[in-house]
Parts: structure tokens; sequence; C-alpha cells
């Protein structure tokens, strides 16, 4: 565990450090805090850091969340809704925000695709391994919805399974802090900015990072994860550029 690393790894060559990016996004980023649905505003944000990096040429894969809208386990609890029904209901959500995104970052000239674990033939294309890793190949941003299009997991797992299954070179965890600190920054002003953390003290110590089994895929496939705040203007660029930005989770 470090604070405050002292050590810069940007790329000296000007060229990005990451070739193939998986950005997770969660619906909460989309939203306006402890409000239901999609801000304009923040949207446009974080489609500017996606399109920042696609322009200099990273492949980038976004997973979605939809926690803007419901989550699976909170509408099950609270109703008599099916958990595995509340959970699909959850996935959905995922394609509303996935939708809103690939119109705004399209609307800034990106050429942008979704594609859905679950199969909604009217509204985008339906994931397909191969399909998505020529549109990466291609330059197009792939917006990846639905989840892993089943119940009982979230989009944290989605993300570590596309990031392994599509070999991209680091998952990018957007939050709404700096990155993983000793405490909850929000509640404890002595909380400190962890810079580089081991997969192992992020699962043995429960660290609220992202699931348990998204750590454990990544760090059986030796994917690193970079957890920062894409609400700063630049920190999807320095991250793709190797400079130091939030926590930095590997070996
Ligand atoms: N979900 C699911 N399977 C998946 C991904 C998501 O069932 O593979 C459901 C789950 O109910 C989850 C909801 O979709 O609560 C929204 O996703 P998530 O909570 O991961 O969104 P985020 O917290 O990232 O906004």
């Amino acid at each position: 565990m470090t604070t405050m690393a002292k050590k810069k790894t940007s790329s000296k060559s000007g060229k990005p450090h990451f070739e193939r990016v998986l950005l997770k996004v969660s619906g909460e980023g989309l939203g306006k805090p402890g409000e239901t649905g999609i801000d304009g505003e923040a949207l446009q944000r974080i489609a500017e850091e996606i399109v920042s990096v696609a322009e200099i040429g990273v492949e980038v894969a976004v997973v979605v969340g939809g926690g803007n809208f419901l989550r699976g386990a909170t509408v099950a609890s609270e109703s008599r809704i099916q958990e595995a029904t509340a959970h699909y209901m959850g996935m959905l959500a995922t394609v509303i925000n996935a939708l809103a995104l690939q119109d705004v970052i399209e609307d800034m000239g990106q050429p942008v695709r979704v594609q859905s674990s679950i199969s909604i033939h009217s509204a985008c294309e339906t994931f397909i391994r191969r399909r998505c890793i020529r549109h990466l190949e291609k330059g197009r941003v792939v917006i990846l919805a639905a989840g892993t299009g089943r119940p009982f997991v979230t989009t944290d797992t989605a993300a570590a399974l596309a990031a392994v299954e599509l070999h991209a070179d680091v998952l990018c965890k957007a939050t709404k802090v700096d990155g993983v600190y000793t405490a909850d920054p929000m509640k404890d002003k002595d909380a400190k900015l962890l810079t580089s953390l081991g997969y192992n003290e992020v699962i043995d110590n429960r660290l609220k990072v992202m699931d348990v089994s998204a750590v454990d895929m990544c760090q059986r496939h030796a994917v690193p994860i970079l957890v920062f705040n894409l609400m700063h203007a630049g920190n999807m660029k320095k991250a793709v550029m190797g400079k130091r930005v939030g926590t930095r989770i590997d070996e």
C-alpha cells in the first residue's frame, strides 16, 4: 500500500501508455447526486473525457452501470418483484444510459456503437466479441450495455470480464472521489489517498473499490485497475498517458 508515491510513469515518447482501455462508468456518475435519471452536464463531461483519448488513437470500450435508475437488489427488497426480474430491470437501465452516452459522443464527431448483452435489435447491436474488437480497431468507441446479460452480478463484474475478453491493457474505474482512500474522504478529513495497492490488499481488506469477483478476475488475468475521478477534466488522458492519477491496483 502506498500513499502519494513519488515516481511518475508517464511515457516519454508522447505516445499513449495504453492502447486499449476498458472504462467503467457507474450510473451514479451519469446522474445528479441523490436523483433518479440522467444529468446532461455529467453526460457531457464524461463524453468529453472519452473523446479526448479516442481522438489520440486510444481504443475505448465503456461499460456503463445503471444505478442512477435502479439496482436490482434494492428493487427486490422493496417490492414483490422477484430478484432475478429486478436484476434484468437493472440491466435494461444500463441500456438507457448507453444510448444517451452514444448520442452525446456521436454529436462530438466521434464514431461510436452500443453493443448490448441482452438483444434489443431495434435500439442497438448485440454484443459479439469479434465485432466489438473490429469496431475498436476501426477507432470506434464501443459502449457495452446490459452488463453480463445475467442477473445477480453487477456491471463491475461485467467490466472485468470485458477487460479480459477484449484484451484491454487496463481497466479504468471512474469514481466521484480521487481514488481509493484510507477512510471515506466524504466523512473523514484525515483520509489519505492511496496511490498504489495490490489486488490482495483490496480483496483481503474488502476495500470498497469494485466487487471482489471483479478484482479477482483482473488479478487472475493481470489486468491493472486504475481508480480515478472522471469528473476532473483531463484525468482520462493522464491515465492513458501513464501519468499518475488516482489509485493503481496491480500485483
Ligand atoms: N445487473 C445485473 N447483471 C449484470 C449487470 C448489472 O443483473 O451483469 C443489474 C443489477 O441489478 C445492478 C443493476 O443491473 O444492480 C445496475 O448495475 P450496477 O448496480 O452495476 O450499476 P452501477 O452501480 O455501476 O451504476
